[in-house]
């Protein structure tokens, strides 16, 4: 991994330019450099040939200065100590723009879950919960679903966890089967998020979304209902992509039909109608918009040249290399950061977490029109922040989220710090605030 793919390396320069362009003293960097714990667990799995198959599988709890740490588990053969490392980090910022009582973490198992049966993958995942739940809990650390991982996954960590505790513990999880406590709203909810952030670059960019097209790559949780969404409210997307192929439709893709065809199928590739493009052709076609909503560092330098689009919606984190963010700003392309772009799915995961804790539940109208005033609200903020300081949207979210996790630091007496800058919004503006 270089120093423009490693996304720890990645985010540890964004905390750097944040804390000298807010003139915030370097102690704000060094206290949040580095994930305050790290896990590593070796998980054995007795495998259906009757083999005994060890994985490996980290836990980084970023920093809990705001509330418990709060991110997802991810399982893929290329997860690493650094990668998980770098999407904690990108989770506190995430949870600060967004003004949630959450610090960051992520967790991940090296493995390829489309090797494993059902049974093998439900013991890694309890063996996972097992091992990591001493530094885990409702009020400690809460999980989530990220990359290959799913209700039913979150079903079983949850059991898992009531067991080794001994009660009942719905918080401990979010994104769980609804049954188990799950929210109404938050299979979509990033998806969801996306669309709304999209329609307010949108409005400030004069497009008119009736007339706008859209491609996405990745058509996995994030990706399927964001091509949902933004079709509903009347944006072609003419081209969409998963890792074993796409389709592309310049007159625009039947979306309804294309999400029954990859769920039989397994696959955007062949739906008919469409012809399969090369993932650097996706990225250069002449749309509106483009949303990445699969793996980082697919818009490198050289993508970024080809990019013909006015708005970049990262649903995925850290799909941009710093090179390739360089010459997008350059370029005058309207990137929309995934710290914000993508926090629809950790602010409906909040909602579940306080809805587990009271004990009582909302209908789905009512979790989408606080998703829709949270994501409204934040990109306002990190909208009048790029306007002011005349930065990218990506350095005015981080303008927003590194003094917002450096006013709780001071508030708890962790760093002396100067403010210069005055932040909107405050700390903690949760949804029952209104
Ligand atoms: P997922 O496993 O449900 O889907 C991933 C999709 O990406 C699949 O369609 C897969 O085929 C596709 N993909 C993988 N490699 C690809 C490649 N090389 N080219 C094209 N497509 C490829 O995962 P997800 O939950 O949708 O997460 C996608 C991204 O969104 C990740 O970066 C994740 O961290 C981020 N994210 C997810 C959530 C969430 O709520 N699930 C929230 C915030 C951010």
């Amino acid at each position: 991994m270089s120093d423009q793919t490693n996304p720890f390396l990645i985010v540890q320069g964004q905390l750097h330019r944040a804390v000298q362009n807010l003139g915030l003293s370097e102690d704000v960097y060094e206290l949040f450099k580095e994930p305050m714990r790290i896990s590593r667990v070796a998980v054995p799995v007795r495998m259906d040939d009757g083999r005994v198959q060890t994985f490996l599988g980290y836990r980084a709890q970023h920093t809990d200065v705001t509330g418990p740490t709060k991110g997802g588990i991810r399982f893929h053969p290329d997860v690493n100590e650094d990668e998980v490392k770098g999407l904690s980090m990108w989770m506190t910022f995430k949870t600060a723009v967004m003004g949630l009582p959450y610090g960051g973490a992520k967790g991940g198992v090296i493995c390829d879950p489309g090797q494993l049966s059902e049974r093998e993958l439900e013991e890694l995942s309890r063996g996972y919960i097992r091992l990591l739940s001493p530094v885990m809990g409702p009020e400690v650390d809460i999980p989530a679903p990220d990359v290959n991982t799913n209700p039913k996954i979150m079903g079983w960590m949850l059991d898992e966890f009531d067991r080794v505790r001994g009660h009942h513990s719905p918080g401990f999880i979010t994104g769980k089967p609804l049954v188990l406590g799950g929210s109404l709203g938050r299979d979509a909810a990033t998806g969801r998020g996306v669309l709304f952030v999209v329609l307010q670059a949108m409005d400030r960019l004069g497009i008119d979304p009736k007339k706008a097209t859209a491609v996405i790559q990745g058509f996995g949780n994030v990706g399927s209902h964001t091509a949902r969404l933004l079709h509903e409210a009347g944006i072609k997307v003419v081209a969409v992509s998963d890792v074993r192929g796409s389709a592309y439709d310049a007159s625009g893709l039947d979306v309804p039909k294309l999400l029954t065809y990859a769920s039989e199928h397994k696959t955007t590739k062949g739906f008919p109608g469409s012809r399969m493009i090369s993932t650097d052709e996706l990225f250069s076609l002449d749309v509106d918009v483009i949303v990445p909503a699969a793996l980082e560092n697919q818009i490198d330098g050289e993508r970024a040249e080809q990019v013909r689009a006015r708005i970049v919606a990262e649903a995925a984190n850290g799909p941009t290399t710093p090179e390739g963010d360089e010459l997008l700003a350059e370029r005058g392309i309207f990137v929309i950061p995934d710290i914000l772009c993508n926090a629809g799915g950790v602010t409906v995961s909040y909602f579940e977490w306080v809805q587990n804790t009271m004990g009582y539940y909302w209908p789905e109208q009512e979790v989408n029109d606080k998703l829709s005033r949270m994501m409204v609200d934040a990109f306002s903020t990190v909208y009048q922040m790029q306007q002011e300081h005349r930065v990218t949207m990506r350095e005015a979210a981080y303008l927003v989220a590194v003094h917002r996790v450096a006013e709780a630091a001071n508030a708890r007496g962790w760093l002396r710090v100067n403010f210069q800058h005055e932040v909107p919004g405050a700390v903690l503006r949760g949804p029952l605030a209104d």
